[in-house]
């Protein structure tokens, strides 16, 4: 993977100052072998109009450079876009609807509905994923600040967290998922989702994790010890993604907390991507 250089946002400004540039960029990322038709697969089209809009010469279906991308049907310019993803990309403690709004000059609720879809986008490409190797697995509660079981009785959001590991420990990809509750059937969706089979899973003593665990993986359970080393990265990872949340979104309700929790991990996900994370997150916008 090359690294590229993390561009301020100064600079990426000028380096996508119109939508010409911005244009000729996204028709690499989306054809990057050349146009091909989401219809019949022809590779021929007329290009209509200065840029953006394609038709066929076989099927003469039209189509555009951001057709099936978050950003179709949108009236906001594609430099905004540009911007926008740019710095959901680049900003290492996300940014909020109200800083988007003031950045690239558009009104709260566009700001909003641009990093809805931004973060959609995020999520799906994710979601393609699954972990594998050795995989610590949790539950957790996000909401208000109880510690201990309380958290459980408070009702608080639970939320399935799980991370893979390299050779040395360290950890490599996260995932992390609300649930209803933490019951087997729930847990059964979620490794079944989210784990690949075989793959050796390290969790507590909790109860409701062992049968679903027993068959498809090797299950390494031991009580858990706030000293010890078990899921001394995943609990490390759920601070992390609290204080994010808190920092960022000063807190937020069940129905976005999937939104933010997403981002986080999409995040991590790419934390050495380097200024490749652009690229990487316009592809999953544009595709
Ligand atoms: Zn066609």
């Amino acid at each position: 993977m090359s690294k590229k250089k993390v561009l301020s946002f100064s600079q990426f400004i000028k380096r996508f100052p119109t939508e010409e540039a911005c244009a000729k960029y996204l028709y690499q990322i989306k054809w990057p072998n050349g146009f091909v038709c989401p219809i019949c697969g022809c590779r021929h089209c007329y290009v209509l109009g200065r840029y953006g809009r394609y038709q066929c010469t076989n099927c003469r279906r039209q189509t555009s450079l951001t057709a099936h991308t978050v950003m179709h049907r949108s009236h906001v310019p594609l430099k905004k876009w540009f911007w926008a993803i740019y710095l959901v990309a680049c900003d290492k403690r996300g940014i909020s609807a109200l800083t988007l709004m003031d950045k690239i000059e558009v009104c709260y609720e566009t700001a909003w509905n641009m990093l809805r879809r931004i973060r959609a986008a995020m999520e799906m490409r994710d979601d393609r994923y699954v972990l594998d190797g050795i995989v610590e697995f949790d539950d957790s509660y996000f909401g208000a600040k109880i510690k201990g079981n309380a958290e459980r009785a408070a009702g608080n959001q639970g939320v399935f967290v799980a991370v893979s590991k390299n050779d040395k420990g360290y950890p490599v990809y996260l995932k992390m998922k609300l649930t209803k509750n933490i019951q087997k059937p729930a847990v059964t969706d979620f490794v079944s989702q989210s784990i690949a089979p075989g793959s050796i899973v390290q969790t507590d003593g909790f109860n409701a994790y062992r049968k679903p665990l027993a068959k498809d993986y090797i299950h390494e359970r031991e009580v858990f010890d706030p000293d010890g080393e078990l899921l001394k990265w995943l609990h490390h990872m759920i601070g992390n993604a609290k204080t994010f949340i808190n920092g960022t979104y000063h807190g937020t309700s069940t129905k976005r907390l999937q939104m933010y929790l997403s981002e986080f991990c999409y995040r991590f996900n790419r934390r050495h991507f380097g200024g490749a994370i652009f690229d990487r997150l316009l592809i999953a916008v544009a595709r």
